[in-house]
């Protein structure tokens, strides 16, 4: 039988509507609008469409939003500043700022300096370590989204065995201390894991966060699995003479037509945990605006 597929579209649309209304009920009870900053360096195609889809959706749930546009020979010294400003502006709680940066800016000097209570996209070492130690922390969007994904399709995570495959900063490793939360027996692989189809099948909850193309195969997912596909590749597209133009599609780290037959749950992409991002981001956005506001 097919699996059933976690949609992420519906998900994102409902976690988006919470949103709004609790952004309603700070500003109505409160008089507090949480405020999202997304600073932009350079013009990296699919960082503007991320950024301003940022904006829109934030707008859209009653936020303040703003963008900063800087131009690709942006000093670092420059963008250490505007960061700092946004720190001490009382109108903003999350600061996003994309990435990645052009070079030869430093991401990890841009990190060192946002302020933990702000950082939505939980990418400074403080919310890496308080995710890591169990404290309330700020959390990358993607995880926080895979983490909503599972509990909504199968409830209580108590004793499952999962494997994260990739151990990125971003992905990987934030998943995985998610899921150790939750109290999941967690194995992380990656490049140089072995036998990794075979640590596969041994997995109740199988999160491919890789950057290969359909790796993960059919014969890979224990039947009944749950499957969680956070890679967004662009490969040529099926039709062999739209692919000889040029023409591409978007396609997850696990071939899906295999794994569809075999695992209990799954997400597709697109329309999977792509669509939960931006929503975990505003999520943040407002949790961080209660913590600093102490009402979280
Ligand atoms: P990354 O930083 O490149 O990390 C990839 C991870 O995969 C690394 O840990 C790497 O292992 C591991 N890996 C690579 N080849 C492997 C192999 N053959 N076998 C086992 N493990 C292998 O990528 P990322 O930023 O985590 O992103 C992963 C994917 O998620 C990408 O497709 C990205 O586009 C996508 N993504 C999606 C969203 C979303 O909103 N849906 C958000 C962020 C990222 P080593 O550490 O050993 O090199």
């Amino acid at each position: 039988m097919a699996a059933q597929i976690i949609d992420g579209r519906a998900l994102s649309e409902g976690l988006r509507a919470k949103v709004t209304a609790e952004v309603a009920e700070l500003v109505r009870d409160h008089g507090l609008k949480p405020g999202l900053a997304v600073v932009l360096v350079g013009d990296d195609a699919a960082s503007q469409i991320y950024v301003r889809s940022k904006g829109e959706q934030s707008r859209a749930a009653g936020m303040h939003s703003v963008t900063h546009r800087l131009p690709a020979d942006t000093t670092q010294d420059a963008l250490i500043a505007l960061v700092r400003q946004l720190n001490d502006d009382p109108a903003i709680h999350g600061i996003l700022v994309q990435l990645p940066l052009p070079k030869p800016l430093s991401e990890s000097a841009v990190l060192a300096v946002l302020d933990p209570a702000k950082d939505v996209d939980g990418l400074t070492i403080a919310s890496a370590g308080r995710l890591a130690s169990g404290l309330p922390a700020l959390t990358p969007c993607t995880p926080l989204g895979c983490m909503i994904m599972l509990r909504e399709t199968l409830g209580d995570l108590t004793g499952k065995r999962a494997l994260v495959i990739g151990r990125s900063n971003l992905v990987g490793k934030p998943i995985a201390q998610l899921l150790l939360r939750a109290d999941c027996t967690v194995t992380m692989a990656h490049s140089k894991t072995v036998d990794l189809p075979d640590r596969c099948r041994e997995a109740d909850i199988l999160v491919a966060a890789i950057g290969r193309p359909q790796m993960v195969k059919r014969s890979w997912v224990k039947p009944g699995a749950a499957v969680i596909d956070v890679g967004i590749n662009r490969v040529p597209s099926l039709d062999p003479v739209k692919a000889a133009e040029g023409a591409t599609r978007v396609v997850g780290d696990v071939y899906f037509p295999g794994v569809v037959n075999v695992a209990g749950y799954i997400t597709p992409v697109p329309g999977g945990v792509g669509m939960m991002t931006v929503a975990c981001l505003l999520q943040n956005t407002v949790t961080a605006a209660k913590r600093i506001h102490g009402l979280g």
